[in-house]
């Protein structure tokens, strides 16, 4: 799916439609310049599983937990990989029991840094800057038969 967004406010909306979609144990993979809009889309994201959360980057923390109640779904646990230097860091903080977790989604910003360890099956949403306030979201369903 190819969408073109004019604002925040659109780009969030589209994050809140996707959401709704979720069914559980989804792992999104989000890639794109700084101030492309990673962390406005999970801000939409998170925003339509749940109410009153404030939701801001997790550069300094390297992970945040949202509870939500969506169905199965209690938790969104949204990582920033800009500050990983080694794999070995997202190992540590337990990436691989989030990973297919049905009462969970995961959320990766700059998830190109951790490529190397991710599952074939995943979601990966590629936001491209296109002018002031225009971006492409593209999202591509990546299925375990796939080659990476
Ligand atoms: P990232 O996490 O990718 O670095 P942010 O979501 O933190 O990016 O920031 C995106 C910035 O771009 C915000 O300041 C936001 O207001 C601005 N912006 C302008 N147009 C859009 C758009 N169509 N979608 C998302 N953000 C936009
Ligand atoms: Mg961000």
């Amino acid at each position: 799916m190819k969408k073109i967004t004019h604002s925040e406010k659109e780009t969030m909306s589209i994050a809140k439609k996707f959401a709704l979609s979720m069914k559980g144990g989804e792992l999104l993979c989000m890639y794109g310049d700084l101030g492309a809009g990673k962390t406005t889309f999970v801000k939409g994201f998170v925003g339509a599983l749940s109410k009153n959360q404030k939701i801001s980057s997790p550069t300094f923390v390297l992970m945040k937990h949202y509870r939500v109640s969506r169905g199965k779904i209690d938790e969104v646990v949204h990582i920033d990989a800009y500050r990983i230097s080694d794999t070995s860091e997202i190992l540590n903080i337990g990436f691989e029991e989030f990973i297919g977790d049905g009462r969970k989604v995961v959320i990766i910003e700059w998830a190109d840094k951790i490529k190397n360890i991710f599952p074939k099956q995943r979601i990966d949403i590629h936001i491209k800057h296109l002018g002031v306030d225009t971006r492409q979201i593209e999202i591509k369903e990546k299925k375990e038969t796939e080659s990476l």
